[in-house]
């Protein structure tokens, strides 16, 4: 796929470029006063969610098209470009007809083929630039195939939006960022711009200037982020939306560093190892947490704790494993006995 620009007339190539807004346009008045203060710091392109995904019914699912008038007001009054999400071919149809001027697919319809396939026969024929966020599940070719459904409708102006992935374990994000997934990206379509969403990665305010340097330093081309003029009064995602003045002084902040290619995979190839050291942790404390299990079972049977048949087991068939995947037995050993050790310890407390 050979992508074409983004960039519209007016907008600085410099990166990162800014997509600002509220997550969703709620009045006339929180419109304006939101884009006023977005437009007085520069902000070129304004986004806000006019159809809202819901998780439960009864939530506010976005004013619908009574909203489209605002946004025009928007760009008459302020000259900014607007942007909304689309999730069906009415969407569609209504946002192009009130001329909005980017449209974004949001994570939960582009998990999906057939919303993704009937927003882009919708778009057949049309010239508008089509931001594509990845599917709420951590699946790069579900991304990669949203991405060409829409390119085989015609379009050619598209960049991939990175929201992060949809997880129980809410523990610091709201969605995991998964890195490597867009990195991976980047490597398949290389021309293909990359946006990275911190509001919805990080679902709180404090995590929006990290997350947005970390894109930065991975070479992104550009950051969407949640601005609203009152944030705490916002009628959806209040706790990540961040105030024109707080973005402002966030972007101000970033350190833009000129990358060669080099440095810019080493970032990446570091940020794969964050992750994969994160992935060891949690299977190192799932793995203590069963052997705390087995620890109870033990004392419940009266058995003892060190079972030296099935250690030893453990120890030939771990290496042997290891061996095979290229991996020195020495130093399996080492790995398996500090954790064997770790383990009996904690047993040992157990039985106390
Ligand atoms: C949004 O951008 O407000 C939105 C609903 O995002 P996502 O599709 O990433 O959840
Ligand atoms: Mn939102």
């Amino acid at each position: 796929m050979e992508f074409e620009s983004i960039l519209l007339p007016g907008v600085d190539a410099k990166r990162p470029f800014i997509i600002a807004g509220p997550c969703s346009a709620e009045t006339e008045e929180q419109v304006m006063e939101t884009a006023r203060e977005l437009s007085a710091r520069g902000v070129k392109m304004f986004r806000a969610g006019i159809w809202k995904p819901r998780t439960k019914p009864g939530g506010f699912e976005g004013v619908g098209v009574k909203g489209l008038p605002w946004l025009k007001r928007v760009q008459e009054e302020l000259g900014m470009y607007t942007a909304v999400e689309v999730a069906t071919a009415g969407h569609v149809r209504e946002a192009l007809s009130h001329n909005v001027d980017i449209l974004w697919i949001g994570a939960r319809t582009s998990a999906n083929p057939f919303a993704v396939q009937e927003i882009a026969d919708a778009l057949e024929g049309i010239d508008i630039p089509v931001f594509i966020k990845n599917p709420v599940n951590p699946d790069l070719d579900l991304w990669i195939g949203a991405i060409e459904r829409v390119y085989n409708a015609g379009i050619r102006r598209i960049a991939a939006i990175h929201r992060g992935f949809s997880t129980s374990d809410k523990k610091i994000y709201r969605n995991l960022p998964q890195w490597h997934l867009p990195i991976e990206l980047h490597r398949q379509l290389p021309n293909l711009p990359l946006i990275c969403d911190p509001s919805h990665i990080g679902g709180k305010r404090e995590l929006i200037a990290p997350l947005c340097q970390q894109a930065m330093d991975l070479n992104y081309d550009g950051l969407i982020v949640e601005s609203h003029c009152n944030p705490d009064k916002a009628w959806s995602d209040a706790a990540q939306q961040v105030t024109p003045a707080v973005l402002d002084f966030i972007l101000n902040t970033l350190v833009i560093r000129d990358m060669t290619q080099s440095t810019e995979s080493l970032t990446a190839l570091r940020r794969q190892i964050d992750e994969l050291d994160d992935s060891l942790l949690e299977l190192l404390a799932k793995r203590m947490r069963v052997s705390n299990e087995i620890g109870v079972y033990k004392k419940e049977h009266n058995m003892p704790i060190l079972q030296e048949q099935r250690y030893d087991e453990i120890l030939k068939t771990r290496i042997a494993q290891a061996e095979k995947m290229d991996m020195d037995g020495e130093f399996m050993k080492t790995v398996l006995v500090a954790i064997h050790e770790e383990s009996v310890r904690h047993q040992m407390i157990i039985m106390e």
